[in-house]
């Protein structure tokens, strides 16, 4: 299919393109990778008077270490992330995930910012941004620069709480502190697939006991999920089995999968329990790696 006829416009500035933007609102839409933008479009789900093309806006690609963690440009390359040693010693949860973010070739065209702005459900980088409590920068004309924690972002399908006339310009990941693990699991049913299933975890213990946790739970629900109950069923479990069988009470209410052509909502919810109990084993045993 072909997409709805748009106006185009590439702006040389981030003011410039800010100014595009203020003035088009949600009749705009911003194309960065085009990776998410432009199937839709093409199918007629999203459409758009006018595209503002941020590909030519200098100083939005970039990794940099900053407050204990790596602050990305929103124009940098998924694959910039997933191959950069700095990226893999402070946030290693990002070279794990990113992988399994479709085909290497739309990771080289595929945008941190897009991905994190699309919001898609079962996107990898989304839950990584939940799980590591991170957050995101966001500009306009109107506001100057505001700051999203992660927690603040998703607010429904394909939705976030950015405002039609902003431009997310960077994305900061934290660093975990040294008694804390990590593990990223997820299920697809192809290499390069979307998941039906994934668990971000993080895990920080205290001597023998899990002192605190952070699960985000991907493709099992309309939005990326944190999984709050289950993180305060983990707070002070013993680190030998802190499962300890509740495995499904622990992760069933969390889990709001829908069935679909993919997968039932019944699968799903068994791949979350497999998937979050190998996660918290995995991140536990990074702990003392
Ligand atoms: C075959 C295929 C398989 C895929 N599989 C996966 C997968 O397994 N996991 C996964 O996570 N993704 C997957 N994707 C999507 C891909 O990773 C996209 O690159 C990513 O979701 C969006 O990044 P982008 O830079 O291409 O954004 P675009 O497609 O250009 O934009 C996506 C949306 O974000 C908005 N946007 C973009 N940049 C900004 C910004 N800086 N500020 C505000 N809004 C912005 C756009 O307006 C648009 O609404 C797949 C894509 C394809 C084609």
């Amino acid at each position: 299919m072909k997409p709805a006829r748009f106006d185009y416009v590439a702006p040389n500035s981030l003011d410039e393109a800010l100014s595009v933007l203020d003035q088009h609102g949600d009749r705009a839409k911003l194309l960065a990778g085009g990776q998410s933008l432009v199937p839709m479009l093409s199918l007629r789900i999203a459409a758009a008077q006018i595209l503002i093309d941020i590909n030519r806006v200098p100083g939005l690609d970039y990794l940099e270490t900053r407050d204990g963690g790596i602050a990305i440009g929103g124009m940098t390359r998924l694959r910039s992330v997933e191959r950069s040693p700095v990226v893999a010693e402070m946030v290693p949860m990002l070279p794990a995930a990113l992988p399994h973010v479709a085909h290497f070739q739309i990771r080289n065209r595929g945008t941190v910012g897009g991905s994190i702005a699309h919001g898609d459900a079962a996107a990898e980088l989304p839950a990584v941004l939940l799980a590591l409590d991170g957050h995101v920068t966001v500009r306009s004309l109107r506001g100057g620069a505001r700051r999203i924690s992660a927690g603040d972002l998703y607010t429904g399908y394909l939705t976030t709480s950015l405002e039609p006339d902003e431009i997310l310009t960077e994305i900061w990941f934290p660093a975990l502190p040294g008694n804390a693990g990590w593990s990223f699991h997820e299920f697809a049913p192809r290499n390069g697939d979307r998941a039906l299933a994934g668990v971000a975890t993080t895990v920080a213990t205290r001597g023998d006991h899990i002192a605190d946790s952070t699960i985000a739970l991907l493709g099992l629900g309309s939005t990326p999920l944190r999984a709050t109950e289950a993180e305060e069923g983990l707070r002070g479990a013993g680190v030998a089995d802190p499962i300890a069988g509740k495995v499904d009470d622990l992760i069933d209410k969390q889990v709001t999968a829908t069935s679909d052509v993919h997968g039932s909502a019944e699968y799903r919810t068994y791949l979350a329990r497999v998937l979050f109990r190998r996660a918290v084993v995995d991140a536990l045993r990074k702990v003392s790696a």
